[in-house]
């Protein structure tokens, strides 16, 4: 089988949510075309209310696209929805854990979801990776909220997927489990899994990324590697108008 070039292929695609009783139409996305490198770490960058979680929620399969094409390990997300749904892990930028299962059986469970037979799961190693196999039969509800956010990165790994998509990973964590969940997500790169990431800081994305995306009011205003990026926001060549600072 050969391996696609592209992890994640996005084309044409715009969400628009509709007015409710208190809120307008909203175009959040509006023609987003990009093209994710397989094996890459790819950061979107953005300030709040770019549109960052809405594209990884339709990627994810949460949130319906108003049009457009979506494609993921070359699989058409209309076309295709569970095969493209299997080759992502996402973890969603809100935390939300079940609190009446210890971890181990939360990614039981997960994995049970995805149809992950039991000699295939890798409940332990996942729990152990993220630092938290001392935890492993604790009530979720104990656990600090870094704690439950690497839980939810070991659930998005459960079946073992080719792309895993962290958005807003660093929210509300601190500096020693973020450098710990670095560590994983770069060992996971390592071993060929292509990371997407979003963040609205400049520091996080030209850290970690080899390539960013620029988001803004729903749109892709700039995508390359990391370094001509960096040369061009040097030379001011990038004019960027965040609603608020990276
Ligand atoms: P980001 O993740 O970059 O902060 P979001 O995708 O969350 O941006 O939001 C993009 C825009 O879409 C924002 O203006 C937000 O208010 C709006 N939006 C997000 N989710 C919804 C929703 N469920 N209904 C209506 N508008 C939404
Ligand atoms: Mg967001």
């Amino acid at each position: 089988m050969t391996l696609p070039d592209y992890a994640i292929e996005v084309q044409g695609l715009i969400k628009t949510y509709p007015a409710t009783k208190t809120t307008a139409e909203m175009q959040a996305l509006k023609g987003i075309d990009l093209k994710i490198p397989r094996g890459s770490i790819f950061g979107l960058l953005g300030p709040n209310g770019a549109g960052k979680s809405t594209m990884i929620n339709i990627l994810a399969g949460l949130t319906k696209k108003t049009s457009g094409k979506v494609r993921i390990w070359d699989r058409d997300i209309d076309e295709r929805p569970r095969d493209a749904r299997a080759a992502i892990g996402v973890v969603p930028q809100e935390i939300s854990v079940d609190p009446f299962f210890t971890p181990r059986e939360s990614l039981e469970v997960q994995a049970g979801m995805y149809g992950v037979p039991p000699a295939e799961r890798r409940t332990m190693e996942l729990l152990n990776a993220l630092g938290l196999g001392d935890k492993a039969n604790a009530y979720v509800r104990q656990l600090s909220g870094g704690m439950k956010r690497r839980l939810m990165v070991a659930k998005a790994m459960t079946h073992n997927p080719p792309v895993l998509i962290l958005d807003e990973p660093t929210a509300g964590v601190d500096v020693e489990l973020r450098r710990q969940l670095w560590r994983y997500v770069l060992e996971l790169n390592r071993k060929g899994v292509t990371i997407v990431l979003t963040t609205h800081y400049l520091e996080e994305a030209q850290e970690l990324c080899d390539q960013i995306a620029i988001i803004n009011r729903g749109q892709v205003v700039a995508c390359e590697p990391t370094a001509t990026l960096l040369g061009r926001l040097d030379t001011r060549a990038v004019v960027v108008t965040p609603e608020s600072p990276l």
